[in-house]
């Protein structure tokens, strides 16, 4: 049940003289920043002891505290599905969750907003934080246990967490090209957070599909034991893909921002019959004609991240590109064949 559904409940009960049942969700974190009270400041129940609570997810600040839940599930025969993220959290982080609750797993997803992916402190400052909110989002989907670290528990002094791999091609590419460093600052928390919480499988986005592609890469490095499985991109109606910056655009930019992904479809159909070089020159000139400032759209394979030129050259070719629309740095990408 959804916190704020639960306090209409109290409240409920409260006007009937029900004594309600002590099965509400409630977690150290929302405890420490006071959603429970917050949201139903009026209701007698308040709960005597934590033994008496239901607790239907968990939050862990501590590496030692989620590792002693996870080897708890594991003693009982569960599987971790593994979601990561930065927060902020919208649908298409949600689709991580329930795919992970499907296959049967028990989900941990992490909120973690790591600063050394992020070349530009101010895009660090900026970034947005909404916890609470996150929180509810992922107690609806079934998510059943939240890593939010904080920096040093992350990156402990004295603990070396590098990790030493050549991406080749792979971080130099389209996002490479234009965040020089964002790669390796991501591969260097995702190792990490996989370090931390070992799970069955790991959950990620199609969305960001070169940071997809390149986990890929350091998990069959690595030699890890790890599942990778790609989640499809969520959209709004309009077809722009889900994101926390989406909410940053003015209302011109956003009626605009669905041209992303229509060029992106033109080019999967286009590719059969014509080459990508000319597909790559005509999408970027519909994006800017559509009042975007694109910065590339490359026909990639969908393993190597190198330049496709024809249909009949690989098995599995994907279109990326990355545009501006206003100040808003929108990214997106289409599978055109698999
Ligand atoms: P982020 O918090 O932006 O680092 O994203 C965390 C995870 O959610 C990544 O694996 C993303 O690819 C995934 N993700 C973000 N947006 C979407 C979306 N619209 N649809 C599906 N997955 C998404």
């Amino acid at each position: 049940m959804r916190l704020d559904t639960f306090c209409k409940y109290l409240k409920m009960c409260e006007l009937e003289n029900i004594i309600p049942p002590l099965t509400v969700f409630v977690s150290q974190y929302s405890k420490e920043i006071g959603i429970q009270y917050a949201s139903c400041p009026s209701s007698p129940h308040t709960f005597a002891s934590e033994s008496q609570l239901y607790i239907t997810m968990h939050i862990f600040k501590k590496v030692s505290d989620l590792q002693a839940w996870v080897a708890q599930e594991r003693a009982e025969g569960k599987r971790i599905g593994f979601a990561p993220t930065m927060g902020a959290l919208h649908d298409g982080h949600m689709e991580l969750i329930r795919m992970s609750g499907l296959a049967g797993h028990r989900t941990v997803a992490s909120i973690f907003v790591n600063p050394t992916q992020f070349n530009d402190p101010k895009d660090l400052e900026k970034y947005p934080r909404t916890p609470e909110k996150d929180i509810l989002l992922l107690h609806d989907n079934g998510c059943d246990a939240v890593f939010m670290p904080s920096v040093e528990e992350i990156y402990p002094p004295g603990l070396d967490v590098s990790i030493d791999l050549d991406f080749r091609q792979l971080d130099e590419v389209m996002e490479g090209f234009f965040r020089p460093g964002h790669f390796k600052g991501m591969a260097t928390v995702v190792h990490r957070l996989l370090d931390i919480v070992r799970p069955d499988s790991l959950y990620m986005g199609q969305k960001d599909f070169q940071q997809l592609t390149i986990v890929r890469d350091m998990i069959r490095q690595m030699h890890l034991t790890v599942e990778l499985v790609m989640c499809p991109t969520m959209r709004e109606a309009d077809g722009l893909a889900m994101s926390s910056r989406n909410l940053r655009l003015s209302a011109d930019m956003r009626a605009i921002a669905p041209v992303i992904f229509q060029t992106l479809q033109w080019a999967a159909e286009t590719l059969q019959t014509h080459m990508a070089s000319a597909i790559q020159t005509e999408a970027m000139q519909r994006l800017e004609a559509a009042g975007l400032r694109p910065e590339y759209f490359d026909i990639v394979d969908g393993i190597s991240l190198l330049p496709v030129e024809r249909w009949e050259d690989s098995t599995f070719i994907v279109a990326c590109t990355a545009a501006f629309a206003g100040e808003v740095r929108l990214i997106d990408n289409i599978v055109v064949k698999s």
